[in-house]
């Protein structure tokens, strides 16, 4: 380029605006758990570049916050979206607020990373997106269903696919230990892997191996891998899933407090229900489901195998606290969507067995043998859902996925996690304040998972931002109409770029992959 045209050039890149834009007049909740203050914000190039009075500054967009607050996008850490790439725009988590997802939870992520993230970063993404890499992935790679422990030369391949997965981006390491085949693993196993992890500071993110009357031993477990593993340590969807001990999450949160206090970085997440949501499988034994589908049928179809899996079906069922599957709610059930949205007592009934524990479960293993059905279950207590939010290291996050309106009964969590908090539990029954709700959505969960430029509303850091009236979010998906998206988030930014105006979404991909930085 000529130097008399770079001259040139130069008076019109001095008369472009300030910002990008400016957002006027915002209540800006910084996400720190400080209360609001009013402030302008000036976004440029993806980012937060001013916070202030910026009366004279000029910007490409305006948009009026008066009456509204502003804050950072949602961080949720406990997601599975590994089928993003069907859905990629992610609508349910926009329009609840989410701009960053953690996937690769409970044990469960892509086996290859790299790959994955290369395919979302060419398709375009809605959220950012971050992956945990799975405990019971890496174990199905290295030993596939086996029921024993793990060989010292398996944990060494083991050990090299988290490394792996960690140098591909990975933030941390995830376990499903009430799951096939994490299940069938020792502490000894999980520490090791974990170190793998550990060495480029990866969290450990765990489904722990109980969340009911084992729970405290369970945690035990969790917080020996993060002091053995040298990680910080997120126990997944805190609860007390067993009726028979409801109210006990005051010892379990006791004692996570005493291993904070002894100095061990523990800190919990939580879905905003008192119903949960997994697969049929977990009200099986979990030796009846070793070694894949076709030995578990063969299991279930010999009487003397089929005799001791209804015996420990039964004493299960007996130590939750319950005398039927009345708690148990088949959402998805691809070969009879009849099912769907009934209790296994009443699809029990449907079939003309007796009301029975027995038929009920004769019932259960059919729809194993047909493939499995996902579940919804009435498992926890109102006054642990409660005090378990008002823990001040309780992160909000969904465990939930993306969702196609209309295709099956899903959990209502997918859709509306962070509203239910904001419209239920800080509006209508006051249990925390709207600045630590949404402190539970942003900092927080960037503090434990490591994102550094993400999580507040500061100078610097990412453009992910909010804009609504705390007064109008309403959580509209229910059990018996799941599908039905948030109301109430005007604005939502994804790096500086509005994908959500005015309430509605558009077609921008501004997400990207939040790899972790070693
Ligand atoms: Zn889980």
């Amino acid at each position: 380029m000529s130097r008399l045209l770079l001259l040139c050039l130069l008076p019109v890149a001095a008369r472009a605006a300030d910002y990008d834009l400016l957002i006027r007049n915002a209540r800006v909740i910084d996400g720190s758990g400080n209360p609001w203050y009013l402030a302008d914000i000036g976004v440029k190039s993806g980012k937060i570049a001013a916070i202030g009075k910026l009366i004279s500054a000029t910007a490409d967009r305006t948009i009026d916050a008066a009456n509204r607050v502003v804050t950072p996008g949602f961080i949720d850490v406990h997601t599975h979206v590994e089928d993003l790439e069907k859905l990629p725009r992610a609508d349910n988590y926009l329009l609840d607020g989410v701009t960053s997802l953690v996937s690769g939870n409970c044990g469960g992520s892509k086996a290859d990373l790299s790959v994955w993230f290369a395919a979302l970063e060419k398709q375009g993404i809605g959220p950012n997106l971050a992956s945990l890499y799975g405990h019971n992935t890496v174990r199905r790679e290295v030993m596939g269903d086996a029921n024993r422990p793990a060989t010292p030369d398996e944990i060494v391949k083991m050990q090299a696919l988290v490394e792996k997965a960690m140098l591909d981006g990975a933030v941390g390491f995830s376990t499903g230990l009430i799951y096939i085949p994490g299940t069938y693993s020792n502490t000894e196993e999980v520490v090791a892997l974990g170190k793998a992890a550990a060495k480029h500071g990866g969290v450990y993110a765990s489904h722990m191996r109980d969340e009911g009357t084992n729970v405290l031993k369970a945690i035990d477990e969790a917080v020996t891998v993060g002091k053995e593993a040298g990680m910080r340590v997120q126990l997944s969807h805190f609860k007390i899933d067993n009726k028979r001990i409801w109210g006990a999450s005051d010892k379990s949160l006791a004692l996570v407090e005493k291993y904070r206090k002894e100095g061990v970085d523990v800190v919990v997440d939580q879905y905003p229900y008192d119903h949960s949501s997994t697969n049929l499988g977990i009200t099986l034994p979990s030796w009846a489901l070793a070694d894949g589908a076709a030995a578990i049928r063969e299991r279930i179809n010999s009487p003397e195998s089929r005799g001791r899996i209804v015996k420990d079906m039964k004493q299960m069922i007996s130590d939750k606290g319950w005398k039927s599957y009345e708690y148990a709610i088949v959402a998805t059930f691809k070969p009879d969507t009849t099912y769907e949205g009934k209790t296994i007592s009443e699809i029990n009934l449907m079939k003309g067995r007796p009301a029975t524990v027995d038929a009920e479960i004769d019932t259960i293993l059919d729809l194993i043998v047909a493939g499995g059905a996902q579940m919804v279950y009435h498992s926890m207590g109102d006054e642990d859902v409660e005090r378990i939010l008002r823990y001040p290291n309780t992160a909000i996050a969904s465990d939930g996925g993306v969702q196609q309106p209309g295709v099956g009964m899903p959990h209502p969590r997918s859709y509306a996690t962070n509203s239910r908090v904001l419209a239920e539990f800080v509006r209508r029954r006051n249990v925390i304040t709207l600045e630590d709700a949404i402190r539970r959505m942003t900092s927080l969960p960037a503090r434990t998972f490591g994102f550094r430029d993400r999580g507040q509303v500061r100078e610097g850091l990412a453009a992910d931002l909010l804009i609504f009236d705390p007064a109008k979010i309403e959580d509209k998906a229910t059990f018996p109409k799941p599908h039905q998206y948030t109301e109430g988030f005007d604005f939502v930014l994804v790096n500086g770029m509005p994908i959500v105006e005015d309430g509605k979404l558009n077609d921008t991909r501004p997400g990207k992959i939040l790899r972790s930085i070693h």
